[in-house]
């Protein structure tokens, strides 16, 4: 079994990290791909949208797809989400599975500061995607590294949940930028005040 975690705060989820998710699961023959909502991320502070209701916009998007699924280990264990202690949890309960961690170019560089990350680098291989306004710099990554993360090639998608923030909150449409049944969660609910 081939499990691609697609991790990340999702807040919200939108079609970069549907297209990312895709590019992985394409390439590399994924069987299924986990879309996994961090509770806290160790690199980001101040409260946004709350777990659950990020989770719930994760599962929305990943409904239609049947080797895409939503998992809510780290929104369940709470606390700062370090996905070294994810992965020897989720190691530990599916012995045999082998773990592909997709990032996008922003994260890729930033792996040298993760926690734990030679451990890590042996339990997975990361699968890297392009993203505007970073470059992808392999070379660059500590050797141990070096063999341990893999390309997928996607379509350049510049958006971000950031600027999903923005736009709602500046009064404009975010329609299409996320997938159709987040749209109508978002729109029905209040978290962003559509
Ligand atoms: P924020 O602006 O709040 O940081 P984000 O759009 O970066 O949100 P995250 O939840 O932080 O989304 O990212 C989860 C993962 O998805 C990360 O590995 C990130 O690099 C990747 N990712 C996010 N947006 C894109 C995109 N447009 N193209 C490729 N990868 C992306
Ligand atoms: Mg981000």
């Amino acid at each position: 079994m081939r499990i691609g975690i697609m991790g990340g705060t999702f807040d919200p989820i939108h079609i970069g990290h549907m297209l990312a998710a895709e590019a992985a699961y394409d390439t590399y023959r994924l069987d299924r791909v986990w879309f996994m909502p961090s509770h806290i991320p160790p690199h980001k502070q101040g409260a946004g949208v709350a777990g659950e209701e990020r989770l719930q916009m994760v599962k929305e998007a990943v409904q239609s797809h049947s080797a895409f699924e939503a998992i809510d280990h780290e929104i369940r264990r709470g606390g700062v989400s370090y996905t070294f202690q994810t992965i020897r949890e989720l190691q530990a309960l599916h012995s045999g599975a082998e773990f592909y961690f997709i990032i996008g170019a922003d994260m890729v560089n930033f792996l040298p500061h993760w926690e734990h990350i030679e451990e890590l680098a042996q339990r997975l291989i990361f699968i890297g995607v392009r993203r505007p306004g970073y470059e992808l710099a392999l070379d660059e990554l500590p050797a141990f590294l070096h063999d341990r993360v893999m390309l997928a090639d996607m379509p350049v998608v510049d958006i971000s949940s950031t600027d999903i923030r923005e736009r709602i909150a500046a009064g404009h449409s975010v329609r299409y930028m996320v997938p159709d049944r987040v749209y109508e969660y978002i729109t029905r609910g209040s978290m962003y005040e559509i």
